[in-house]
């Protein structure tokens, strides 16, 4: 049978990785699942060996920098989630033929990520495995400046770079009334 699909997008803020968590801990926990964790070993905001929220919820998982270091893993694992999805990009597999490979063969995969970068440009991986989702979930925050639904991300730092690694000190959720790219203003 081929594999399920889900992915979760949104904002920064929005839940995500809560989202995430929840389907690990009832997969695990619940239903007694082998589910593989990865983040990407960039991503060292929080933990290496943990998955875990703005909220402080974690989940035991795997920081990498290569799939071909855990392709194995994958194929014993029953489901397979991949966390800020967005940064998988350019590894030594295309993580769109990761995931291909892995539904091929049975497994699901929930992935989480950001839809758009901070100046509303889509990622192209989400962008991708949100095509091939068979269940799409679109995430909202508050917007930090009203607190309405937040539909974007939000840059606070003044600078051109497209991925740059941060949390509030750096990013905030926006409605589309607040959301303006500082580099259109300025
Ligand atoms: P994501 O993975 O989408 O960045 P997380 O699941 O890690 O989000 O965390 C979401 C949590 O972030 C919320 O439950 C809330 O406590 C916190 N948070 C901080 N700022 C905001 C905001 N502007 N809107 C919504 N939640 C926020
Ligand atoms: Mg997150």
């Amino acid at each position: 049978m081929y594999g399920k699909l889900t992915a979760i997008c949104g904002p920064m803020f929005a839940g995500k990785t809560t989202e995430l968590l929840k389907r690990i801990l009832w997969a695990r926990n619940g239903e007694g699942k082998e589910v593989l964790v990865l983040k990407t070993a960039f991503d060292n905001r929080y933990s290496d060996t943990e998955l875990v929220s703005h909220d402080g919820l974690s989940a035991g998982a795997k920081a990498i920098s290569r799939f071909s270091d855990v392709t194995g893993l994958a194929h014993e694992a029953q489901m397979v989630c991949l966390d800020e999805v967005q940064f998988f990009a350019g590894m030594d597999i295309d993580v769109v033929v990761f995931v291909s490979d892995l539904l091929h063969n049975g497994r699901d995969v929930v992935v989480a990520g950001l839809d758009t970068n901070w100046k509303g440009e889509p990622f192209p991986a989400t962008a991708m495995l949100m095509a091939m989702a068979d269940e799409v979930i679109k995430l909202t925050a508050h917007c930090s400046v009203c607190g309405q639904p937040a539909f974007k991300s939000f840059k606070k730092v003044q600078d051109d770079e497209e991925i740059r690694l941060g949390h509030s000190d750096i990013y905030e959720a926006r409605c589309n009334r607040h959301w303006v790219r500082l580099t259109d203003a300025g």
